[in-house]
């Protein structure tokens, strides 16, 4: 226990130097980080289950991505704002991206996080409908800046910061009759493709499809938000190709930098160019497109594809849904490696939440929903670590 009274691991200096967001943070101390492991300095091991909420898709410090870091620090590192001098990562991350997805999602803005990206599909929606009204959903979550939290429905989250964006209309998600409030004067509709944080809420296909359909008859630009679901983490590359349709424009961030930070919205060089003029430099960025995230970004998406980690993300889903099995257990909402575990209360999901923590196996809370705790490890995952993890988790539901 000795690094305890060392500067570097603090808990002095983490709860009063450095800006804190919670009266109950997790507290636990991380020295290094391997695969899905994570270890304290003294050398106590920790599964990630959650990837860092829905990050290290790859696990922590995968070689390929690591060397592909490295390799561009040595290159160079920032050298100018974005969108004025070509460089071989954003280049090359640009290239493989848009080869990835269909053919009206082929010009990427790059950002530095999820909710940089949503502000700026939604500032590209309005700017290029020229209309002003914005319409959401209740229980959403998109980011915690002015923009996306003004489009986010957790209201006790955006009460006390209020005015926010005017013009924004929620409605509910995977209600049919409610879509007809979409109209023509609504500039885009910005909806999660599956509701993170909500608790894994995914919709019909119908009802994907007449989303789809709402948006076309009146105009409006679908803006899919893929920052949680995105990159693999449903069993699809991208979660809408699940359900048949393909967004006017997407957001990614997250698991897309593979540890790394960066974020970016996606869509027609068409619509994107609204960007350029009337005012130029629609949207501005001075780190947006960073060389080193970029290289991450792109070794990530090598390695998904090399290692066929997304095919996989199902099976090894259903592993997990049928070896977490308990009378405590109300309902499991899944989607390939994206969990919502439910309980009859928020007391027995904290309660779990901390005994798995002693157990050395990190799960989490979501933020509009009390009743769950999520779970989404990395999609290299083993069957002998599900194994040993789901039997650490029904310890935790025992003992809690
Ligand atoms: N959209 C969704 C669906 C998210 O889950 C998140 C983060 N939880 C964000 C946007 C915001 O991303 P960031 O924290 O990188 O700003």
């Amino acid at each position: 226990m000795l690094y305890l009274y060392r500067m570097e691991f603090s808990q002095d200096i983490f709860l009063n130097k450095i800006a804190q967001t919670t009266d109950s943070p997790y507290l636990i101390t991380i020295d290094r980080a391997e695969g899905i492991y994570m270890y304290s300095p003294d050398g106590k091991r920790y599964t990630d289950l959650i990837s860092g909420i829905g990050v290290s898709s790859l696990g922590h410090g995968h070689p390929k991505v690591i060397k592909a870091i490295k390799e561009q620090v040595d290159k160079h590192l920032h050298v100018m704002v974005y969108g004025e001098f070509i460089q071989s990562a954003p280049n090359l991350l640009a290239q493989k991206l848009t080869s990835l997805l269909p053919a009206n999602l082929n010009c990427c803005y790059f950002v530095n996080s999820g909710t940089e990206a949503n502000e700026g599909a939604l500032k590209l929606a309005k700017r290029y409908t020229g209309r002003t009204e914005i319409v959401s959903f209740r229980k959403s979550y998109h980011g915690s800046t002015h923009g996306s939290m003004s489009v986010s429905g957790n209201e006790v989250k955006k009460q006390a910061f209020r005015p926010l964006l005017p013009d924004v209309r929620f409605i509910d998600f995977n209600v049919l009759t409610d879509l007809e409030k979409i109209t023509t004067t609504t500039a885009c509709v910005i909806v999660e493709t599956i509701q993170g944080d909500a608790g894994v809420r995914i919709p019909s296909k119908e009802y994907m499809k007449a989303l789809r359909k709402r948006c076309d008859e009146t105009g409006a630009l679908l803006i899919l938000d893929e920052i949680q679901c995105g990159m693999g983490r449903t069993g699809k590359l991208f979660a809408f190709e699940h359900f048949g349709i393909v967004p006017d424009i997407l957001t990614v961030a997250k698991a897309f930098g593979g540890g790394l930070p960066i974020g970016s919205f996606i869509s027609d060089k068409k619509i994107m160019q609204s960007l350029t003029h009337d005012p130029m430099l629609g949207h501005i960025t001075t780190f947006g497109g960073n060389p080193v995230c970029c290289a991450s970004a792109l070794a990530t998406l090598q390695v998904l594809e090399e290692e066929n980690l997304v095919a996989q993300a199902e099976a090894k889903g259903q592993l997990i849904e049928h070896l977490l099995k308990h009378p405590h257990i109300k309902e499991v909402r899944r989607i390939g490696l994206m969990f919502a575990i439910d309980f009859d209360s928020a007391d027995r999901v904290n309660n779990i939440v901390m005994r798995a923590k002693e157990l050395g196996i990190i799960t989490y809370w979501f933020l509009s929903h009390p009743y769950s705790f999520r779970i989404a490890p990395p999609l290299t995952i083993t069957e002998e670590q599900i194994k040993e993890s789901c039997a650490a988790i029904l310890k935790a539901i025992d003992n809690a």
